[in-house]
């Protein structure tokens, strides 16, 4: 069932301002929480103005309050590139703990479904291949990336409490790795990495010997996966990824065609724990929720590769950081 007044935390963000504008334009009514840690008010200035669209600038970890009803909580505040959650630990951790109590108390207090975003990082250095959501993960609890990967362990459980002993109607998305426009060029992912080096002639940067694997989803496809749990009544957890898998040095090289640069292409030493494979098995989303991803990379880097193109002309700036 579609929700009538949604609340979307991290709405300002990559993923969340996707969501926010798909569920505006379903005539949801829409606010969005965000303290602009990792994200902009920029991501949604399209929406701004608009009838069903607010934007609340507003720490999760603080007190939370939001008057009148909702029915949905969309709970995806949290940094989620390596490279920001390395720079924001401990307000990584807070937001997956305290943020999550707080975003689950409002859904709890409100009688509204929440969906908390997890992530495939719960899996872990996997050593089950393809991931399952029966998987338990093989996740370092004091490795450098445990404050991302234990702060979505906790908050899974922590739903998963709130489901049990309140009865609140929550689901758990596992969300595998998404790219697309809007990413910053700067966030460390590989993808918005890869193809800002290709655009400006330098070196494509892979980290290891590049043999590592990821599959990537396009965030069209991720957010209506996200979106059809939503609409339905299902717990989860449930894994929302594009099964299709590719190295990182494939992933570098078609980069590289793609935006027809001539950029070397630099192997660089691999993070602590970085995982050595990563493939989603979706059954479980195909089954409950009738969802399939449908955007082949080629087509799903060539929009993203052109949103940067045109970003990077108009604010060459963004290139240096
Ligand atoms: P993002 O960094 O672009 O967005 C996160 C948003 O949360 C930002 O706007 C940030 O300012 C906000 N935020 C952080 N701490 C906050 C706090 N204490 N209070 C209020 N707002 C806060 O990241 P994203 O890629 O859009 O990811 C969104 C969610 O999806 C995250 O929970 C992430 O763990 C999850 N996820 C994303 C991916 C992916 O590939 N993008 C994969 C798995 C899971």
């Amino acid at each position: 069932m579609s929700a009538r007044r949604a609340v979307v935390t991290g709405g300002a963000g990559f993923l969340g301002s996707y969501l926010c504008e798909r569920l505006v334009a379903r005539g949801t009514e829409v606010i969005c929480m965000d303290n602009f840690l990792t994200g902009s008010p920029d991501n949604v200035a399209h929406l701004m103005g608009g009838p069903l669209f607010r934007l609340v600038e507003c720490d999760l970890t603080g007190f939370v309050h939001v008057p009148g009803e909702v029915d949905l909580v969309l709970h995806f505040a949290s940094a989620a590139s390596p490279a920001d959650y390395l720079r924001h630990p401990i307000e990584t951790l807070k937001v997956g703990s305290l943020g999550t109590l707080h975003a689950l108390g409002l859904a709890r207090e409100k009688g509204a479904r929440f969906v908390l975003a997890s992530t495939s990082e719960v899996y872990g250095d996997p050593l089950e291949h393809p991931q399952r959501e029966s998987y338990w993960g093989n996740v370092n609890p004091v490795g450098p990336r445990s404050v991302y990967d234990e702060a979505k362990r906790f908050a899974e459980s922590l739903t998963t409490a709130y489901r049990n002993s309140h009865g609140t109607d929550t689901a758990i998305v596992r969300i595998f790795n998404t790219y697309g426009p809007r990413m910053r060029p700067h966030d460390g992912r590989a993808i918005p990495t890869f193809i800002r080096q290709a655009l400006s002639g330098e070196p494509i940067t892979v980290t290891g010997d590049g043999t590592q694997t990821r599959s990537i989803c396009y965030v069209t496809d991720t957010v209506a996966g996200v979106l059809a749990l939503a609409d339905s009544d299902f717990a989860g957890p449930v894994n929302i990824g594009n099964p299709a898998e590719l190295t990182m040095l494939a992933l570098a090289e078609t980069v590289r065609e793609l935006t027809g640069s001539s950029s070397p292409i630099e192997f660089v030493e691999r993070p602590a724990d970085d995982p050595a494979v990563r493939r989603p098995d979706t059954a479980l989303a195909a089954s409950r929720l009738g969802w399939r991803p449908e955007v082949e990379a080629s087509d799903g880097l060539r929009r993203t590769i052109s949103w940067f193109t045109d970003k990077l002309s108009e604010e060459p700036e963004a290139l240096a950081g």
